[in-house]
């Protein structure tokens, strides 16, 4: 898996219309704080001017970021393009719902440089939709993905979500299929997680549902993975698919392969020579203290020699490109005996000096680095 090593930006626009009720990332409805939240960046951007070497990747991500007016996007893109510096062929990405595309908000995010869109469809079943809350049907999600190809977006990437209560294997390959039909090059397929703090998540704690359990999710993970390469996907990261390597998400391999990012807005994270910071999550907050003068910074970790290591394991065996070898040597003194054991159980491929996981290996990846950190 290769990747540039120029920095990637993150923008986290904390805006949904509704909250679904199994997401954790930080969002608000208070749609009437747009333009505050337009005027923080604009500040924010200011103290980073000249803090990054040239971006190549600008991901905008929420909450639900084409839920914008036309206008509002406009002045964020002028406000980055002005003042931060990019690649000429810098990835642009934006994450879009179904219920807002339209023919003229898709020439727009074309004029605006936008390249990639990711599209949250979660599922092709209209009663799967509305279980997760969704405000989208399939047929809108059909409907966008066709305007999105006729507005001239050659770099799609469809979002799914399985293991969730009443879904069945039939139901999600079928999902898997139909999304198939729009041959997107690239795919994200999302294990459904009960986060502390949701309403799902409460709802297991009150045991009102059932988790699908360890057993089935690994089915799913393994059907999943499966099923899309044998429809010419590339899996290369635990969650992701691509129809070439071409199509693996610049921006994303930033974060797994410890790349400088700048993740600007509230809750955005950031990574700059070992040292990682991130904002308030309240929007308040946020602008509040931009429009003070003062950093909207919550907290900055400075990470050891020791931690980044550590990180490169966890985050090396979720990807296809898997763990060097000296990275694996440094970690345990057993690395050999430990390597050789994962290689005969089929979890494990040794190539040109790197343990890379197999399909099965990434059922289990994150238990992986444990043997090598005991
Ligand atoms: S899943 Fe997307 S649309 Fe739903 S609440 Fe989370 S960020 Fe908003």
């Amino acid at each position: 898996m290769s990747n540039s090593k120029n920095p990637g930006l993150y923008i986290h626009v904390p805006f949904c219309r509704t909250k679904c009720p199994y997401c954790d990332f930080y969002s608000a409805t208070s749609l009437p704080l747009v333009p505050d939240w337009l005027d923080g960046l604009r500040r924010e951007v200011l103290i980073y001017k000249d803090r990054f070497a040239a971006f190549d990747s600008l991901y905008l991500g929420g909450g639900t970021p084409t839920l914008l007016a036309g206008r509002a996007l406009t002045t964020l893109m002028d406000g980055l393009f002005r003042h931060l510096t990019f690649s000429p062929d810098t990835e642009i990405t934006i994450e879009a719902n179904p219920d807002d595309i339209t023919l003229e908000k898709l020439a727009l995010l074309r004029d605006l440089g936008t390249n990639r869109i990711s599209l949250g469809v979660q599922s092709f079943d209209d009663r799967e939709l509305q279980y997760l809350g969704r405000r989208h049907t399939a047929r809108q999600t059909e409907k966008a993905l066709e305007w999105i190809r006729t507005s001239g977006f050659t770099n799609v990437g469809v979002d799914l979500m399985y293991g969730f209560i009443g879904q069945t294997e039939a139901s999600w390959v079928q999902t898997m299929k139909h999304a198939l039909d729009f041959k997107p090059e690239h795919l994200s397929c999302y294990q459904m997680t009960f986060e502390e703090g949701t309403p799902f998540g409460k709802m297991l704690a009150e045991g009102q549902i059932e988790p699908l359990g360890e057993e089935k999710e690994r089915d799913f993970f393994l059907l999943t993975s499966r099923f899309l390469e044998e429809h010419g996907y590339l899996h290369y990261e635990i969650s992701n698919f691509a129809r070439s390597e071409e199509f693996f998400s610049r921006h994303n391999q930033k974060y797994w392969q410890h790349v400088p990012y700048l993740g600007l807005g509230p809750s955005a994270h950031s990574f700059q020579d070992g040292v990682r910071w991130w904002n308030h999550s309240s929007i308040r907050r946020y602008c509040q203290a931009l429009a003070e003068g003062k950093s909207p910074v919550d907290e900055t970790e400075t990470l050891s020699t020791e931690q980044l290591r550590l990180e490169s394991l966890y985050l090396g065996f979720r990807t296809r490109d898997g763990v060097s070898m000296r990275t694996l040597h440094n970690s345990s003194p057993q690395a050999d005996q430990i390597l050789s054991r994962l290689q005969k159980s089929g979890l494990v491929r040794v190539i040109k000096n790197r343990a890379l996981p197999t399909r099965e290996g990434f059922a289990v990846a994150d238990r992986l680095p444990l043997l090598f950190s005991e």
